[in-house]
């Protein structure tokens, strides 16, 4: 087998791994980017990118569905999937033909096979290309896959997976989505906008429960409003397969009839084949690759990003330690942070979260504050009949410093960068107050719940003082 030498090899190019080859091809090192299947990884391919293009199909949908409401006459509406689906392949195949240029642009070199360590400093390459790969310094950017559960698996004709589902070019009538963390509420968004009569189930007391209490009673009710079905606590013991569809066995509750189930339930670490034994890298629970705050793994000259590493399972995460991991093996010493991880989920109405929740804040010991502000009295929400959720600022009552902010309701999404400035730089409600937000925008929602979280509100009735 032919040997290629390289300061650097980066395995997996999703935006973790592509992210770290670009920054450390910047920096002056020469780079290879091995991968075994499609560039872009699961973001591009079965992850953020495909999801974000059938919500936006189904946003499409609901803006017409409410047509009347903004003065609209619409005929009958009708839609074919099998389009939505192909628009959602041709989407994908763009970003990822893009995606090629602009690794090759940066002068690496992109190495197409499964990547397998031979020792700590030699990587054999099996694929398309063949080749033996001596590199001073390795990132592993492997990333994770959908978990199957034996007890029902994915036949990926009725029960499916999240990336099987994106498959489908036929909606079935009804829907159980096993899971009801970020990935599963979004598909369930996604097919209720069009019309499945959707049924969540999910194990803990209620979903999306990482974000915490308020954001999942707001996106509750939005998603009973919508006509979700949500039964929380739940034990899925199996899945039956009947002429008429399926039937969900559920422990001590009566079975649920569906004509499809999605099953998302947690995702699988790939660290396995990658023959980590030889290199001598250490795992931590479930297959992570532990990592310390430079993204070093316990080999020196190994480094570990992305999901693979067990942190976020976020791809913006996976990119900014992408970043991090380059820089230190380009020599530039660099740490990662993550008090101010924003994370978004793109159901309707959006939710996005960054730093603390206000039960988080006071479990850490905080005397915190919130200040929370309904789009119902926001000028450019209720002029663009979107004034559904609310946008909230948790505060260090002692200094003002803001420690977290969750925002439910439309272009959630984007609003929430303002917040991720302002935690990552320590700035406080008064920084944000003394800023001038233009208006009517979405953006104003910040400014009013700072002026609350401070009790001073001006687009709000202050509160009765007794
Ligand atoms: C349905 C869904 C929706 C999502 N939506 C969002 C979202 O909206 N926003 C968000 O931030 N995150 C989202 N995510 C999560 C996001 O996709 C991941 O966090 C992100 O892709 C992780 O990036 P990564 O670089 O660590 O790994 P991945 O993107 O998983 O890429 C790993 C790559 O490594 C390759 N590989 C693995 N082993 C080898 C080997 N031995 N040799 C060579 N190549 C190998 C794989 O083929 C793959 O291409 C979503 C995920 C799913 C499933």
């Amino acid at each position: 087998m032919e040997k290629k030498i390289f300061d650097l090899a980066v395995i997996g190019s999703g935006p973790g791994g592509y992210v770290a080859a670009i920054k450390a091809s910047q920096m002056g090192l020469k780079v290879c980017l091995i991968e075994k299947g499609l560039l872009g990884g699961t973001c591009l391919n079965v992850g953020c990118i495909p999801t974000k293009t059938l919500l936006a199909n189904a946003h499409v949908m609901h803006k017409i569905t409410h047509a009347a409401e903004y003065g609209i006459v619409t005929g009958p509406v009708t839609f074919d999937y099998g389009k939505m689906k192909a628009r959602k392949d041709s989407v994908i195949d763009k970003i990822r033909k893009s995606l090629e240029g602009l690794i090759l642009s940066n002068g690496i070199t992109i190495l197409r096979g499964q990547a397998e360590f031979l020792s700590p400093r030699e990587i054999k390459v099996r694929g398309q290309d063949n080749a033996i790969v001596q590199a001073e310094k390795t990132i592993i950017a492997t990333g994770s896959e959908p978990l199957d559960i034996p007890a029902f698996p994915c036949d990926h004709k009725k029960v499916f997976n999240s990336t099987s589902i994106l498959e489908l070019t036929t909606l079935p009538k009804t829907l159980a989505v096993i899971g009801g963390g970020y990935i599963g509420c979004e598909f369930a968004s996604l097919f209720s906008d069009l019309g499945v009569k959707v049924i969540i189930l999910e194990a803990l007391p209620s979903i999306v429960m990482l974000q915490g209490k308020t954001v999942a009673e707001s996106l509750t009710r939005a998603f009973v409003k919508k006509g979700i079905e949500i039964q929380t606590g739940v034990m899925v013991e199996g899945i039956d397969h009947l002429d008429s569809g399926l039937s969900v066995r559920l422990k001590d509750k009566p079975a649920i009839a569906c004509d499809m189930a999605l099953v998302s339930i947690g995702r699988k670490i790939i660290s396995s084949g990658l023959g980590i034994e030889k290199a001598g890298i250490a795992l931590g629970e479930k297959g992570m690759i532990t990592v310390n705050e430079k993204m070093e793994t316990s080999v020196p000259g190994i480094y570990a990003i992305g999901d693979v590493t067990g942190k976020y399972m976020l791809a913006h995460v996976a990119s900014h330690q992408g970043i991090i991991a380059a820089a230190n093996a380009a020599g530039q010493p660099s740490r990662m942070h993550y008090n101010a991880v924003p994370a978004v989920i793109f159901t309707n109405p959006e939710i996005a979260t960054v730093g603390l929740t206000l039960e988080q804040a006071q479990e850490a010991g905080y005397d915190a504050a919130i200040g929370k502000f309904p789009f119902q009295a926001l000028g450019k929400s209720v002029a663009s009949i979107e004034t559904e959720g609310f946008a909230q600022i948790i505060v260090d009552r002692k200094n003002g410093q803001i420690l977290g902010a969750q925002v439910v309701g439309n272009e959630a999404s984007t609003l929430i960068a303002e917040m991720g400035i302002a935690i990552a730089n320590e700035l406080t409600i008064d920084c944000v107050t003394d800023t001038i937000h233009a208006h009517p925008t979405v953006a104003e929602a910040w400014l009013e719940a700072a002026l609350m979280a401070n009790d001073t509100p001006i687009h709000f009735p202050p509160k009765v003082k007794k």
